[in-house]
């Protein structure tokens, strides 16, 4: 049994240079929907922030005998937040040679089969959340096995850490080896019984896992679209449109439906808290029902470059006339790191070949608030601001010799924030914050879950 972590101090305080979103950069300009304060104070009370701004300014009303923690060269950031990823995956991340419906016979399958054994899952379930924290990343939508335990296994680890996380057990009743699958009435029955015990847990949340359509029989999509009702704010998360071939076998297994997103809609799980990876193959038609229907997309570059599934049109999906909501995902296995930073590297790459820009700001919201506003989570995480959960990141744009000497020439937040994520990766994550609690630094790992105390620099 992993002890609990010592609970963190109920009132305290961060100092050091922040960034936020008081806009969503692709709608306004966004220079101007950055927020940069180059010294911010943040007080945390309770796992919330309460107060955030210059710390000229709010370092006088702090309460009596606050401890302040200084992040010196640090950027403090909300934490990321990945809406697409399999944690059972991680440990055959980096498989050789295929696309995807190959990919997941030949690799993906045999792995997740091992999850069947409780200690299994539960021993990946630890390195992967821990792995997630060494990446700045405090929430994730994250799909989970056939088996029931592994889901139990995930979210008692999330549980113990207090991460806000969503998961659920993945339904597939058809095309997977018999070891895993399920029937529609079991996959049913298995669910609810999880979303019992686990969603609305703590910040524990459940999400409605079909693998994808091919996997799920018509039965079990309807009746995965009835146990969307059984309870208020459930998720649903599947796959759209990745692979070429893919969207051709659905096609041939579901003639009667008019799109890909179709087959979904039909069966009652397209809407708000729907969360869609990939629909890299998709029309405007397709885009606008998105829009409509409140869904979001994960945008999984690293993944679509690792299967070669193809090329994301980002600012299409982003359309100011019919802003489609998109978050990042690292779909680790098929994708090649947890890493946001580095997601944000292939993403930008991903726009260069569709002739797009993508801003740092706008890269930095997709991470952050703009995956907060595709999970409907943005009144909870996201952001740095008075209310919010206090989830957070500490940046360093010095982790490597090759990154502190691009930074020296670095004259703009902008500019810091590029190099970041071109750059930087899990090295340059220094500490995250989950619900106020010190839940990594990197450069003193056992001070994780113990105030970091080294680190404070003052008391008011
Ligand atoms: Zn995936």
């Amino acid at each position: 049994m992993i002890p609990s972590l010592p609970p963190a101090p109920a009132r305290h305080a961060l100092r050091g240079r922040a960034i936020t979103f008081g806009a969503n950069p692709f709608l306004d300009d966004p220079a101007r929907a950055l927020v940069h304060e180059p010294d911010a104070l943040i007080l945390i009370e309770d796992g919330h922030i309460t107060r955030f701004g210059a710390f000229d300014a709010l370092h006088d009303t702090l309460p009596p005998d606050t401890p302040v923690t200084t992040w010196h060269d640090g950027i403090i950031s909300a934490g990321f937040v990945d809406t697409h990823v399999h944690y059972p995956q991680l440990p055959m991340i980096a498989a050789y040679g295929e696309q995807l419906l190959e990919w997941l016979e030949r690799y993906t399958f045999p792995t997740e089969a091992r999850f069947a054994d409780a200690d299994y899952a539960a021993g990946v379930a630890r390195r992967f959340l821990r792995e997630l924290l060494r990446a700045g990343t405090t929430s994730a939508a994250v799909y989970c096995t056939v088996h029931p335990q592994s889901v139990d296994a995930f979210f008692t680890e999330s549980a113990r850490l207090n991460t806000r996380m969503i998961a659920g057990k993945v339904l597939m009743d058809r095309n997977a080896p018999a070891n895993l699958r399920d029937t529609p009435q079991g996959g049913y029955d298995a669910s609810l019984a999880l979303i019992e015990r686990w969603h609305q847990h703590g910040r524990q949340l459940y999400a409605v896992t079909p693998r994808f359509a091919a996997t799920s029989t018509e039965e079990q999509l309807d009746l995965a679209g009835s146990l969307l009702r059984q309870r208020e704010g459930l998720f649903m998360q599947t796959h759209l449109s990745e692979n070429l071939a893919e969207v051709e076998w659905i096609s041939h297994l579901f003639p009667r439906r008019t799109s890909y997103l179709d087959v979904y809609a039909h069966a009652g799980l397209v809407g708000p808290r729907s969360v869609l990876g990939h629909g890299v193959h998709v029309d405007e038609d397709t885009f606008h029902t998105c829009h409509a229907a409140g869904c979001a997309l994960a945008h999984c570059p690293t993944s679509n470059l690792f299967l070669g599934s193809g090329a994301f049109r980002l600012f299409d999906a982003l359309d100011p006339r019919r802003p489609v909501r998109v978050g990042l995902g690292t779909d680790v296995g098929a994708g090649t790191s947890l890493s946001q930073l580095q997601t944000l590297n292939e993403a930008y790459k991903v726009a260069q070949s569709t002739g797009r820009r993508l801003h740092p700001a706008q890269a930095f919201w997709l991470a952050t608030a703009g995956g907060a506003h595709a999970l409907y989570l943005d009144d909870r995480i996201g952001t740095i601001a008075p209310g919010m959960e206090a989830d957070l990141c500490v940046l360093d744009p010095h982790a490597t010799p090759l990154m502190a000497q691009r930074a020296e020439q670095c004259e703009t937040i902008e500019d810091l924030l590029f190099v970041l994520m071109m750059l930087g990766d899990d090295r340059s994550v220094r500490a995250t914050y989950v619900a106020g609690q010190l839940v990594h630094d990197r450069d003193a790992p056992e001070a994780a879950g113990a105030r970091g105390a080294g680190h404070i620099t003052s008391f008011t």
